[in-house]
């Protein structure tokens, strides 16, 4: 190819861009050197295109509008708002559970300046970092003692690490569970140092089968809440009551694992409560604090005084423990839970009735010009209640776009909007959306569906 047919050689110089109009008005608003990184990024991008032999030299102007554009993308929070209209309550990806206002103000008010985090204000001493928790956690759940870490999975580690001794845990078959994103019971046991004793099979455990495994070496009887699946069918498993009762007798621990962290009964649900888990035995129960106790991630562990206390002397602890600004947004939503439970938005959000999300799908359908009524089966989510479908409301949009193009753009906006594809439609579940987020919701699915 002679050398002036070579596509490569008419890119225009990067001088010669910042030179355009256009670009003055970018370099005040991200600076020269980010407008000038931002073109050599699209320059590179066009060279790679010719060489694959695709494409041809855009034109100045639009080089420069991919260079805003880049810049634009690079100035928005990666981490941003998202409204969730998938109809999954506790959706770990979109961050589990939304906190109580009187949460969030807490959570400003320690962040933005000093706090007696771990200093005891009365003597002037060093204090606990989980010393305005501990009363709380006991006087909801009965528990002697309560201890909060970084998150559920850490609240077993530390309970296995320090309980275990490099001993025996015994696990039924059907509880080794993943609970998700690879957290898998028996690789948080080794993780503890201790040795894994599976027992009875997948569908059936019975009490027998902790019994006839317990040797000299045996140190916990785990029980881990199946989360999310359910074996049904020919089914058994030893209860927490019948596996303190053998605890007792041999002399070991019983540790249960509840994953949700239920303090109230939920609705139609015969999960234990933490306390219920408590008052039937278990030396030590954990929890997650987003799921359905809807405060900030957390890890909590509750139990008898004496093994609270030696987890309280393990040195993972440290590792694992929790900063000031969830510790000030657990605590909120604790006392929440004792007064006005209805204030956790998570709490709210499960108990609305069929009629209240109706209205709002109506809602919503009337600042749009499109869409439709639909009937939408929706979940707590977060391994809580699995197997319990919520009857919901939700839009139901079959855009010109298609529904997989029009969700890609709904994902790309500011904030973020997460719905469902079904049966070709877009549907936007009505049971995670507050009425306060409807008009940002509709001017986003204006935006996108607006030819
Ligand atoms: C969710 C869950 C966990 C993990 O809790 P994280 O807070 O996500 O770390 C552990 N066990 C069970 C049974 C769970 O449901």
């Amino acid at each position: 190819m002679p050398e002036d047919e070579n596509p490569r050689r008419t890119l225009p110089q990067i001088q010669k861009l910042l030179e355009l109009p256009e670009a003055e008005a970018l370099c005040a608003a991200h600076g020269r050197g980010a407008v000038v990184e931002a073109l050599r990024g699209a320059l590179a991008d066009v060279r790679a295109q010719l060489g694959a032999g695709a494409g041809q030299v855009p034109a100045p102007p639009v080089l420069l509008a991919r260079a805003a554009l880049a810049l634009g993308v690079r100035g928005q929070p990666g981490l941003r708002r998202a409204i969730n209209a998938t109809g999954i309550v506790l959706h770990t990806n979109l961050g589990r559970a939304p906190l109580a206002r009187e949460a969030i103000e807490a959570v400003a008010d320690v962040a933005a300046g000093y706090c007696n985090l771990e200093f005891d204000l009365e003597s002037g001493k060093r204090g606990s970092r989980t010393q305005a928790l501990e009363p709380l956690l006991r006087a909801l759940t009965a528990a002697e003692g309560a201890l909060a870490v970084n998150n559920g999975a850490a609240a077993i580690l530390l309970a296995l690490s320090a309980l275990s001794g490099g001993g025996e845990v015994i696990v039924s078959r059907g509880e080794l569970v993943e609970i998700g994103g690879g957290f898998r019971v028996p690789d948080v046991i080794r993780q503890g140092g201790a040795r894994l004793v599976e027992v009875g099979a997948t569908n059936k455990t019975r009490l027998e089968d902790y019994r006839a495994a317990i040797t000299p070496e045996t140190k916990v009887l785990l029980k881990v809440h199946q989360s999310n699946f359910r074996t049904i069918g020919f089914t058994a498993e030893a209860g927490i009551e019948e596996l303190a009762g053998l605890a007792r007798e041999r002399g070991l621990l019983l540790v249960a694992d509840l994953g949700s962290g239920l303090l109230q009964q939920a609705p139609g649900s015969a999960e234990p409560t933490l306390g219920q888990a408590l008052a039937a035995g278990a030396d030590l129960v954990t929890c997650s604090g987003d799921k359905l106790l809807g405060g900030p991630q957390a890890g909590l562990l509750l139990g008898r005084a004496e093994v609270v206390d030696r987890l309280r002397k393990h040195p993972l602890l440290r590792a694992l423990r929790l900063d000031k600004m969830s510790l000030a947004a657990l605590e909120a939503t604790l006392r929440l839970h004792r007064g006005k439970p209805e204030r956790v938005p998570v709490y709210a959000m499960l108990r609305q009735t069929g009629a209240m999300l109706r209205r709002r799908a109506e809602d919503l359908l009337a600042l749009l010009d499109c869409g439709a009524l639909a009937r939408s089966e929706a979940f707590a989510g977060g391994g809580a209640l699995p197997e319990e479908r919520i009857e919901s409301w939700a839009v139901a949009l079959t855009p010109p776009m298609g529904a997989a193009a029009a969700a890609a753009a709904l994902r790309a906006g500011m904030p973020a909007v997460v719905g469902r594809i079904s049966e070709g439609r877009l549907l936007l579940d009505m049971l995670a959306v507050s009425d306060d987020e409807l008009p940002l919701l509709a001017g986003a699915l204006r935006k996108v569906l607006t030819p």
